[in-house]
């Protein structure tokens, strides 16, 4: 067991809050101990990125060199990648072939903002009177807090401190309390790459102390969190008491829909991947299944055998499809809602419960579990379970289907299934939701923005959009001409 330090301004140290663990969610087991940044500690670390984001050599360091920093971060990623995976998924419980495309993506992600950063052009807008120069330039904000959850940290938190670094700003990153491994490591590679002191600090601790205290510092110009609603909002206030901005990426309950000219294996397996893999624990999760009348008993009978042949078992097993939850607490938070949902009328298809092998009794497993029999209406259909739990309904009018897809306060994903592109493309219109997947799921690019409508939150990441949200506008006018201005005659 390794009691790891923190990275505090540039400096590796014990932090000055309470002892915290990273359990391995397979068995229990901790990976790690660490003490959690105090408050003092983030002062530091705050004074130390004010003063870093100034400093000469950093505002004025030209595009290509800070663009070469992402890249040394992305080579040495690149060059770790089992290792790393190792480490994520020890502190999450995800399986290696997932946290394996995670730690690429993560290496991915720093490249395109190494090349956006380079290509980033301001404006010269046409000015509306003669005699004037107008540009439009983009400036970092200074210091800004990233704020992440613990279902994918090393894509998460490089998604905010790839961008925000690129635009010329010091970060403060919070990681969550169940997985501060990844952000610290993290912190190392960038530091390694040649990040000067300061610019990113990583302060592990509670969210209702450290990252409040965070949010509402003065000196922090920008919020970028992703996690859930109820903290999001929580954290809208706060910036809009600062005005400054904030991104909130929350969560979601995102409706997959097969329409009646599907092609069927297809659709079932983007389904079983859409809401199974990672355990279910993603925002983006396909977790409401619209299936039309017609194609019900093929399409049912068809993800049926493949959900029951999914392979739950250690993160570390080749082959295993689903690992462990993140800790027992949530797993009995997913049992409760299969409960919830047979007491709403729902029928569990398959799974529903804890898994009765004896090799998984230490690890917080759950089945993969499909209900029916709910309408939308049911809070198993409402609220996010953020676990292996996909409820299927069927449908036959197109017009109610849309009023159900959308029949939520969430807006973050959708699935369609159809050979039809057009209608594909048609319903997806009509569809509440910032992402939609035509005869696939779950499938990023970095350079397509990300966010959700609705309570699924507000802002974009990714994309050249995803730098410029790092950043504000100044405008010059500057007269070319020598006209006096003769108000005051
Ligand atoms: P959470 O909201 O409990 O915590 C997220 C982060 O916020 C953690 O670092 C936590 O310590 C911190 N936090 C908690 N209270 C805070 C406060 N008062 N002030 C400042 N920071 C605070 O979420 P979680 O349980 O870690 O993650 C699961 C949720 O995240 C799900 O709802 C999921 O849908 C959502 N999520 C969304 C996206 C997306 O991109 N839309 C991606 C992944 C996860």
């Amino acid at each position: 067991m390794d009691e790891v330090t923190i990275f505090i301004g540039g400096h590796w140290r014990h932090g000055g809050g309470n002892l915290m663990h990273s359990h391995f969610p397979a068995d229990g087991s901790v990976n790690a101990t660490l003490h959690a940044a105090s408050l003092d500690d983030l002062q530091e670390a705050i004074t130390a990125a004010e003063r870093a984001w100034r400093e000469p050599a950093w505002r004025n360091m030209l595009p290509h060199l800070r663009a070469k920093i992402l890249h040394k971060v992305a080579d040495i990623i690149e060059s770790r990648i089992d290792e790393l995976a190792q480490l994520q998924s020890r502190d999450n419980g995800k399986p290696l072939a997932e946290t394996r495309g995670l730690v690429m993506s993560a290496a991915g992600c720093a490249r395109y903002f190494a090349a956006a950063c380079e290509l980033l052009e301001g404006e010269l807008p046409t000015p509306r009177q003669a005699d004037l120069l107008t540009l439009s330039r983009y400036e970092p904000l200074g210091v800004v807090a990233a704020i992440t959850p613990w279902n994918s940290p090393i894509a998460s938190e490089m998604q905010k401190v790839a961008p925000a670094i690129a635009a010329g700003n010091a970060v403060i990153l919070k990681p969550a309390e169940a997985t501060p491994l990844m952000a610290l490591e993290l912190a190392r590679i960038f530091e390694q790459a040649g990040l000067p002191a300061g610019l990113l600090s990583v302060l592990p601790g509670k969210g209702s102390v450290i990252g409040d205290a965070l949010a509402r510092h003065p000196l922090v110009r920008k919020i970028s969190f992703t996690g859930g609603t109820s903290t999001g909002r929580r954290l809208a206030h706060v910036a809009a008491e600062k005005l400054i901005p904030a991104s909130l990426e929350l969560g979601g309950k995102s409706p997959t829909i097969v329409l009646e000219d599907a092609d069927i294996e297809q659709a079932a397996r983007g389904i079983c991947y859409g809401i199974f893999s990672s355990g279910g624990q993603a925002c983006i999760a396909g977790s409401r299944l619209f299936v039309h009348e017609n194609v019900h008993p093929q399409l049912m009978t068809r993800l049926l055998e493949l959900a029951r042949g999914l392979r739950i078992g250690h993160p570390f097993d080749d082959g295993t499809h689903i690992g462990p939850l993140i800790n027992e607490k949530h797993r009995d938070s997913v049992l409760e809602y299969v409960e919830l949902a047979k007491r709403e009328g729902g029928r569990v298809l398959c799974g529903g419960e804890i898994p009765a092998d004896p090799a998984l009794a230490a690890g917080s497993y759950f089945q993969p579990t499909i209900i029916e029999g709910l309408t939308n209406g049911a809070r198993a259909c409402q609220e996010e379970i953020f676990g292996p739990v996909l409820v299927a309904i069927t449908f036959r009018d197109e017009e109610q289907l849309i009023r159900d897809a959308n029949d939520s306060v969430y807006g973050l994903a959708a699935g369609i299934w159809t050979r039809d592109s057009g209608r594909a493309l048609r319903l997806s219109d009509r569809l509440e939701a910032g992402t939609v997947w035509i005869n696939t799921y779950k499938v990023f690019s970095i350079s397509t923005p990300f966010g959700g409508f609705k309570e699924s939150g507000l802002g974009r990441e990714k994309g050249i959009q995803g730098l410029k949200a790092w950043m504000q506008q100044k405008s010059i006018y500057l007269a070319t001409g020598n006209n006096v201005n003769h108000w005051c005659d």
